[in-house]
């Protein structure tokens, strides 16, 4: 499997945009493509990539904004894969549910209600390769999470377990570059001694673009909302209940 991210709104919203694709037969997802006018120049010179749905990972308009356009010009009558308040949605998958893209790659759907309900990450799997990789929407950022705009700490820390039991090799794909404002959040709530946190710093003050490198084994080393019983988060949030750490924190963080 391929996957390629499209940056847009760089510098201000920092999205991404991803092309999922099947080696074999060039079967592709288009994945938050929420800016048409940003990504179509490069869409159409990819005359080998065979877009088959648009899909979204929530209905927030910097996501899902850009559906009804592109099946007005670029791809009319593809399916749009996404929760149940996207433009355009023909189809819901379930919590679970598994859906294939051309002939090797199986796609799990899995439902992570809180910054928006109709969330859904995509957790993707090359049955020939190996290759598995998760797009994550704006429920998971690297060394970081979404805000609770729909819902609580309680979801958010099921949402987050949901994600967790992914394995470890799983490379993460955001829907914004916001590694670098994490990390600081990062540093204050987790400290300095957190070797991995260390590395992840290391690596942005090298590298402007992290998605598709770290995975959720490292996210469950440098991510503070992934750490909610680690002793120096709960120090940092004066709390010990998992729930009332994960809605500390990002009161934490909305007010940093
Ligand atoms: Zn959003």
């Amino acid at each position: 499997m391929h996957i390629e991210y499209l940056p847009m709104r760089w510098k201000s919203g920092d999205n991404y945009c991803y092309i999922l694709s099947d080696d074999e037969t060039k079967k592709s997802w288009l994945i938050d493509p929420a800016y048409p006018s940003e990504i179509s120049s490069y869409l159409l010179n990819q005359n080998k990539t065979d877009v088959v749905a648009i899909v979204n990972t929530h209905h927030h308009y910097d996501h899902a904004g850009g559906n009804g356009e592109l099946l007005r010009s670029l791809y009319p009558g593809v399916d749009v894969i996404a929760g149940k308040d996207s433009p355009h949605v023909n189809r819901i998958p379930k919590d679970g549910e598994i859906l294939e893209l051309g002939k090797n790659i199986k796609i799990k759907a899995i439902h992570t209600p809180c910054h928006t309900q109709d969330s859904i990450c995509y957790y993707a799997e090359d049955q020939k390769t190996g290759q598995k990789g998760v797009f994550t929407g704006d429920t998971l950022f690297i060394s970081g999470c979404g805000r609770f705009f729909e819902g609580d700490g309680a979801q958010m820390k099921a949402a987050f377990e949901k994600l967790l039991e992914l394995p470890e090799d799983t490379k993460v794909y955001p829907g914004h570059e916001y590694t670098r404002s994490n990390v600081k959040f990062s540093k204050i709530v987790l400290g300095a001694k957190n070797e991995a946190l260390n590395n992840l710093e290391e690596y942005c003050s090298k590298h402007e673009v992290t998605t598709g490198v770290f995975t959720i084994g490292d996210e469950k080393r440098f991510n503070p909302f992934a750490r909610l019983f680690d002793p120096e988060v709960q120090r940092s949030t004066q709390e010990t209940d998992p729930v009332k750490v994960m809605d500390k924190l990002r009161s934490m963080k909305n007010n940093l």
